[in-house]
């Protein structure tokens, strides 16, 4: 049976790679989600996931990992394949993950830096980056197929990788403006269960509070039993926030 509404105390956010990989406040995206759960009562637990430090797997409601240089990305790249098989586990399961950049990469098969260096990934999301030049940069909004109102969402990007999609993934949104996974094929960012990767920063999730609340949604009910997990609470103001980036269009 459906219930209504989930009541959950304890949010545990595991931020993986903190140091390493932090790009254009990427570490604005675990703030906003802290944030939107205070507002719902619950009390928020930050987990450092450090390289060589162990991990709790089964403590863990949502997972963050932000984007990285090259050199960055080759510093983490091995201990991110050494957890593969655990991080798999929870995420096929339904928690939710959110990769920027770097870390939306390092999700696929494989990326290939500017110096040739291939970086196997951990592939869970059916996507793979050649770096390519010139780098991608500047605003972005693009149009989700998610369940979420507004269907725009607005970021700022800055890559030389370009992601092609294979047919396991899904596109997280049509570029309206900007260059988005490639340049050439209008999508921005791949989905697979309740895991996000996306060449968005900004940071992201400030400005698109209701992508917020969708994963924060993930992170109580990942296994979808209810019908609309979270209490609502006011978004005006991150959505004037959002609105500035969508003029731009
Ligand atoms: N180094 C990668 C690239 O240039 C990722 C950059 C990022 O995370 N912003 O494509």
């Amino acid at each position: 049976m459906r219930v209504a509404c989930i009541q959950k105390s304890l949010l545990r956010i595991l931020h993986l790679y903190p140091n390493h990989m932090n790009l254009y406040g990427d570490r604005g995206n675990v703030i906003a989600l802290q944030h939107r759960a205070l507002l719902r009562g619950m009390r928020v637990e930050v987990i450092n996931g450090e390289p060589d430090q162990p991990i709790v797997w089964q403590d863990v409601d949502l997972i963050f990992m932000g984007g990285g240089e090259d050199t960055h990305q080759a510093r983490i790249a091995d201990d991110f394949l050494r957890r593969a098989p655990e991080l798999t586990r929870v995420l096929e399961d339904g928690i939710p993950m959110l990769a920027i950049c770097g870390a939306y990469q390092l999700l696929g098969h494989y990326y290939r830096t500017v110096d040739g260096q291939k970086l196997p990934g951990v592939g869970f999301l059916d996507v793979t980056t050649e770096a390519g030049r010139p780098r991608a940069t500047g605003d972005v909004v693009a149009q989700t197929s998610l369940p979420i109102t507004p269907r725009s969402l607005v970021g700022f990007e800055n890559h030389g990788g370009r992601t092609f999609l294979g047919t396991g993934a899904i596109p997280l949104a049509e570029v309206q403006l900007g260059q988005g996974n490639n340049g050439q094929d209008r999508t921005e960012g791949a989905m697979y269960k309740h895991t996000i990767g996306t060449y968005l920063h900004g940071s992201l999730l400030p400005k698109n509070p209701h992508l917020t609340d969708l994963l924060l949604g993930w992170a109580v009910d990942p296994a979808g039993n209810a019908m609309a997990p979270l209490e609502p609470v006011p978004m005006e103001l991150e959505l004037r926030a959002h609105d500035v980036i969508l003029n731009r269009r």
